[in-house]
C-alpha cells in the first residue's frame, strides 16, 4: 500500500522561535491523537536542525524546501543536499512553482538537485503543475509529463522509491481556488499512468501523489477520497496547528 501523506510547506514564514512554537504545538497535538497518515513539515533551512532534534521521537518528519544544484564549494549563500541531510531532515521539496518562476529553476537544474538529494539520502517531494493559461489551453497533461521527463524520469527504479510527487496547479496555489476533486483525480490518474509507462504498474501503484493548491480542512476529505490522491502538500493552512491538524484528520 502506498503511503498517505500530509506535508506542510511553510515557505518563507516563521522565525526560528515561531517555528519551534508551531512544531511543538503540532507535536503535542499528534502525540495525543495519532495521525492516520505520514506527516511532514517543510521548513526554511534555519529551522531544520532544531526541529529535527525536537521532532526526532515524534510522528513528524522534517523537510527542507530547497537544496543547491552543486555538491559543495564557492556558492555563497547556497545550502547543499549533504548539509540538509546533516541536520537530520529526511525530505526536500524540489520543483515548487515559486522556485521555478522566481528563481528560474529549469528542468535541468532541478534534475541536478534531485540527483544530489537522492545521493545524499534525502527523499524528494517533487512538485509539478500547470499555469492557468496552460489549463485554459488544456495543456495540463503535457506540462506535467514534460516536468517529470525533464527532472525525474531518468532515475533508476531503486531511486524512484524515494520520490513523492506533488501535483500543484499554479492557479490554485495561495489563491483560494482549489481544483475540484474530479479535476485533481483526473490529472493524478494521468500522472500515475505516466509513472507506470516508465517504471511499471506496480511501482506506479506504490508512488504517493499529493495534491497541493488551497487545500484546507473543508475540502481535504473530498480530495483525499479520490483513488489517486494520496494526500496533500499544504502551504497557507500548514502555518497554524489546528488548520493543519484539520487536514491530517481528513484521513480519519
Ligand atoms: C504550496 O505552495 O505548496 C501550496 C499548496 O500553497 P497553498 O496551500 O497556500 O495553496
Amino acid at each position: 500500500m502506498r503511503k498517505k501523506i500530509v506535508a506542510g510547506n511553510w515557505k518563507m514564514n516563521k522565525t526560528l522561535q515561531e517555528g519551534v512554537a508551531l512544531a511543538t504545538e503540532l507535536k503535542d497535538i499528534l502525540a495525543a491523537e495519532k495521525p492516520n497518515c505520514e506527516v511532514i513539515i517543510g521548513t526554511p533551512f534555519i529551522h531544520l536542525a532544531t526541529l529535527s532534534e525536537l521532532l526526532k521521537d515524534s510522528v513528524i518528519a522534517v523537510s527542507a524546501e530547497n537544496c543547491a544544484n552543486k555538491a559543495s564549494g564557492a556558492y555563497t549563500g547556497e545550502v547543499s543536499a549533504a548539509m540538509v541531510k546533516s541536520t537530520g531532515a529526511e525530505y526536500v521539496i524540489l520543483g515548487h512553482s515559486e522556485r521555478r518562476e522566481y528563481y528560474h529553476e529549469t528542468p535541468e537544474i532541478l534534475k541536478e538537485k534531485v540527483d544530489l538529494a537522492l545521493e545524499n539520502g534525502l527523499k524528494v517531494i517533487f512538485c509539478i503543475g500547470e499555469s492557468e493559461a496552460e489549463r485554459d489551453n488544456n495543456q495540463q497533461e503535457a506540462v506535467c509529463k514534460a516536468e517529470l521527463a525533464g527532472s525525474v524520469f531518468h532515475l533508476t527504479p531503486e531511486q524512484w522509491k524515494n520520490i513523492v510527487i506533488a501535483y500543484e496547479p499554479i492557479w490554485a496555489i495561495g489563491t483560494g481556488k482549489t481544483a475540484t476533486a474530479e479535476q485533481a483525480e483526473e490529472i493524478h490518474a494521468y500522472i500515475r499512468k505516466c509513472v507506470a509507462e516508465v517504471y511499471g504498474a506496480e511501482m506506479a501503484d506504490e508512488t504517493s501523489i499529493l495534491y497541493g493548491g488551497s487545500c484546507k480542512a473543508s475540502n481535504a476529505p473530498e480530495l483525499f477520497s479520490k483513488p489517486d490522491i494520496d494526500g496533500g502538500l499544504i502551504g497557507g493552512a500548514s502555518l497554524k496547528a489546528p488548520d493543519f491538524k484539520g487536514i491530517i484528520d481528513a484521513w480519519k
